[in-house]
């Protein structure tokens, strides 16, 4: 079936500095990569590279087509992304000095600025069997939901950056919340456990990842793979995207864990998000 993703698009502006600057002061740079980012574009390339036909929602400012090429590259269908002239493409800028601390600043722009009407034309053929994957970086997120939910479909939702209020808003039309041990622990201090959800997705970095099936009470546990991480940025989104694309292909709670866990161990291994994820055949590989 299909993966629709509404999902941010970020440009991930990487610099690396010897100290990080204090207020008032001025550093060079040692080094500078620029890639593609976002938890949304990140998920949909993860689900993608995972072999799942993925449909992207989201907005662009009309510079930086590299982006959307990127993203097609990875097999992601992107006719669904609004190009708007009034706000820039989303970016961070991330500093990250020699004792690798980092200091980020976003700047959403094109992805708090997303038409109701448009996503509802793009959701027009969801139905019973798709998935709908959502992160807390756009806007429309409740609305969304709605609609899929309506629909029949499966609706993930990573509450990530994690704030309450979007979560509530999301809640009654979400199927799986997928969140990482933190985002888990704020909302279970701000809901408790007793969610109105088929599913909790819950990551514990390198301590491995659990699904809790809340309709049968049965929890999946499954452990980090032992690699070497030089960048974790998007451990968390590779996992959610693959573990999304393993729900969609029909696999059972258990085997979307051990791939999506392969999946993340790999793709920490390498520099960079969104560039960084693997695709099925190395994570079978991996597996062997
Ligand atoms: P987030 O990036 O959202 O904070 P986590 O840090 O929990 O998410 O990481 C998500 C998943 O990525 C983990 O469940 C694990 O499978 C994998 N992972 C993260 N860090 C490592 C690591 N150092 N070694 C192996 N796997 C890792």
């Amino acid at each position: 079936m299909t993966i629709y993703n509404l999902g941010s698009i970020n440009i991930d502006h990487v610099y690396r500095l010897p100290t990080l600057p204090q207020p008032g002061e001025t550093i060079a740079s040692l080094a500078y990569t620029r890639g593609l980012g976002g938890k949304g574009a990140n998920q949909s390339v993860a689900a993608a590279r995972a072999g799942a036909e993925v449909i992207h929602l989201g907005a662009m400012g009309t510079e930086d087509d590299w982006v959307e090429e990127r993203l097609t590259a990875a097999r992601v269908q992107t006719a669904t992304i609004a190009r708007l002239s009034n706000e820039p493409t989303g970016h961070a800028i991330i500093l990250v000095d020699e004792a690798a601390e980092n200091s980020i600043i976003i700047h959403p722009g094109a992805n708090r600025a997303l038409q109701e009407k448009a996503l509802a034309q793009a959701l027009k053929s969801i139905g019973a069997g798709d998935t709908l994957m959502m992160q807390n970086e756009t806007n429309q997120q409740a609305e969304t939901a709605a609609l899929a939910k309506a629909a029949g479909a499966r609706v993930i939702y990573s509450a990530a950056p994690f704030q309450i209020e979007p979560l509530r808003a999301v809640l009654p039309h979400a199927s799986i919340l997928a969140l990482n041990a933190l985002e888990a622990r704020a909302l279970f201090a701000e809901a408790g456990e007793d969610l109105p959800v088929e599913g909790l997705l819950i990551t514990h970095g390198s301590d491995g990842a659990e699904y809790r099936d809340l309709k049968t009470g049965q929890t999946h546990r499954q452990a980090a793979f032992r690699v070497k991480a030089v960048d974790t940025t998007g451990a968390g989104d590779c996992f959610a995207g693959w573990f999304a694309a393993g729900l969609d292909r029909g696999e059972d709670p258990a085997t979307a864990l051990r791939h999506a866990a392969a999946a993340a161990a790999l793709q920490v291994t390498r520099h960079g998000a969104g560039d960084a994820m693997p695709d099925r055949a190395e994570v079978l590989e991996f597996l062997r």
